[in-house]
């Protein structure tokens, strides 16, 4: 199927079908980015999501669609974490055998969450690709069925939904600004968004070290980078080899921006701090971009989405005493 034959429909089916495992989440407004922005701002939060991430909902919606034999052999995956814990929280409800490849640059707050729920956990690697490149492998020697993070019409269909979602609690909606890694979530709402209203504008956030995907949209091709160390773990990784996502985000994103370091950390210490919301650097990155005013013409509906809250809370309080004290 190529990428341009995912609809709305599909994104509707995606709904119904993964209702009874994956929650609506709320759209809450905040007055401190509204202050900051002058213009009103909600926040998404699929931080209080089931797994804490908006990943379940691609993962049910390709768990829930396997055909009887392949929940038979079972499902394996690679993940930077949270992908990872969706696909075996829903695996382990549907008792189908799931196998979760993690790379070293994994939380250990991740991996033991994903452990908890009963996947065989594998770590392998140094980097997501290098833990791809094991996932391939063992998915063609076991015969299992891979689960791929975001390069999936099933997958950029299930998070779509919060595309749907957006547009019921805030129909005025006229910007949406998303977490931007693979493009599964920003591809699957933004594909909802423009279909519904090509007006709204749809914005891309990611980290400036390693942003696999805003490198491929300037090369104009997938292409490969390095993948570095980031706050925004859940963010890190490459996006190649690539069918479905790339031509989807050059076709619905309208633009991208780039967040630091340093941005991330004062986002996550705001959502703490004013919102007392948990959130972990790759869901804190929209935040962070309307915090430092990384978004040109901002439209008069403002949604961010707060993507997930895995995060190492010892690491959330320190970023946010460090934060607080350059504050002062
Ligand atoms: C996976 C993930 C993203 C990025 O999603 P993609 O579909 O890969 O673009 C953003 N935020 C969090 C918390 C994630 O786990």
């Amino acid at each position: 199927m190529p990428a341009s034959n995912i609809t709305l429909r599909d994104i509707y089916l995606a709904r119904q079908k993964i209702a009874p495992i994956a929650n609506k989440t709320p759209l809450i407004h905040s007055g401190w980015l509204a202050e900051r922005a002058d213009v009103p701002v909600y926040l998404k939060l699929e931080n209080v999501q089931e797994t804490c991430s908006f990943k379940i909902r691609g993962a049910a919606n390709k768990l829930l669609n396997l055909a009887p034999d392949e929940r038979e052999r079972g499902v394996i995956t690679v993940s930077s974490g949270n992908h990872g814990r969706a696909v075996s929280y829903v695996a382990c409800r549907l008792k189908i055998r799931a196998v979760v490849l993690l790379s070293e640059a994994v939380p250990e707050v991740k991996r033991r969450a994903i452990q908890k729920l009963g996947a065989e956990v594998i770590v392998r690697g140094e980097t997501y690709d290098q833990a791809m490149e094991h996932a391939s492998r063992l998915q063609k020697d076991q015969g299992l069925v891979m689960i791929h993070p975001f390069d999936d019409p099933l997958v950029i269909a299930g998070q779509g939904v919060i595309g749907l979602e957006l547009l019921e609690d805030l129909p005025e909606i006229d910007t949406a600004i998303v977490p931007l890694s693979g493009g599964g979530l920003m591809g699957g709402i933004a594909l909802a968004l423009k279909t519904a209203h090509p007006g709204i504008r749809t914005v891309g956030v990611s980290m400036e070290r390693g942003p696999a995907m805003v490198e491929s949209l300037r090369a104009g091709r997938v292409v490969d980078i390095v993948e570095q160390p980031t706050i925004a773990d859940g963010l890190a990784g490459g996006i190649a080899p690539n069918i479905y996502t790339f031509d989807i985000i050059q076709k619905y994103v309208d633009d991208t921006v780039l967040v630091s370091e340093e941005e991330i950390a004062g986002a996550m210490a705001f959502a703490l701090e004013k919102h007392h919301l948990v959130v972990e650097g790759a869901g804190a990155v929209g935040i962070a971009a309307l915090l430092y005013e990384k978004v040109e013409r901002l439209g008069q509906h403002v949604a961010v989405v707060v993507s997930g809250g895995n995060v190492d809370l010892s690491l959330l309080l320190e970023i946010a005493e460090r934060n607080r004290r350059k504050d002062k």
